[in-house]
């Protein structure tokens, strides 16, 4: 192989691998965002954290119910029961059920608003796990595809290196030298093919002179105007 076809098959190597590489970055960043899983956690946190103090209140206001409700039995009780004959007494005791019947009623549209508030949060807490159970599953699939592409390139990046290493053998150390410096100025792309008669990359076309002693390919020609290694397949 000429030593321009090498830097060629060199520059191959080196984008495919600069390609592997790019994409091993964005796996390992993808791996590590947790952010989906970590907001529907948060959100089912959050309704719990709502519900639970409402759940609560629906238990004290069906207990506050329950008591009044026996304190009117009992008033009841002593109104008709017969035991009480002083009219201002028995007049006291009337004014102490209707007190009752209020407290009661109140309670009663207390219950029922708490508990279409419990309604409400336990629906949003049941879809808020469903979603966080998807993001879960999601996420373990990802994973899992991710960390397999993540073990095929990794495997790929040791075999291109390798070649690398063999290729590089076979390179003039001015040539390796001159590739690098150009590699890193031209945003990866240190050679250029010669088609037809002009420089593939800048597409700048060459002189007479310049044409065919790429195409001899004896020496190392660059591009008259990017400067980049010319190279005829
Ligand atoms: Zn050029």
């Amino acid at each position: 192989m000429s030593q321009t076809r090498a830097l060629y098959r060199l520059q191959k190597l080196d984008l495919e691998l600069e390609s592997r590489r790019a994409r091993v970055r964005e796996i390992t960043a993808a791996l590590e965002d947790d952010r989906a899983r970590q907001q529907a956690r948060a959100d089912v946190s959050a309704l719990e954290e709502r519900l639970r103090p409402q759940e609560t209140r629906a238990a004290d206001l069906s207990l506050e119910i329950k008591t009044v409700a026996e304190q009117t039995k009992q008033l009841n009780a002593r109104l008709y029961g017969g035991g009480v004959n002083n009219p201002k007494e028995l007049e006291d005791i009337q004014h102490k059920i209707a007190e009752r019947e209020r407290r009661h009623a109140a309670l009663e549209d207390a219950l029922l608003e708490t508990m279409i508030a419990v309604e409400e949060l336990q629906e949003a807490l049941s879809a808020a796990r469903a979603h966080l159970q998807q993001v879960e599953q999601r996420w373990e699939t990802d994973q899992e595809t991710l960390k397999a592409e993540l073990d095929r390139l990794k495997n790929e990046i040791r075999h291109l290196k390798a070649d690398r290493q063999q290729l590089e053998k076979t390179i003039s150390a001015e040539y390796l030298a001159l590739y690098q410096n150009l590699r890193a100025r031209k945003n990866g792309y240190a050679v250029a093919m010669l088609e037809g008669e002009s420089c593939s990359i800048c597409g700048v076309g060459q002189t007479t002179a310049t044409v065919q002693q790429v195409r001899q390919g004896l020496e190392l020609i660059t591009c008259e105007s990017c400067g980049r290694i010319l190279i005829a397949l």
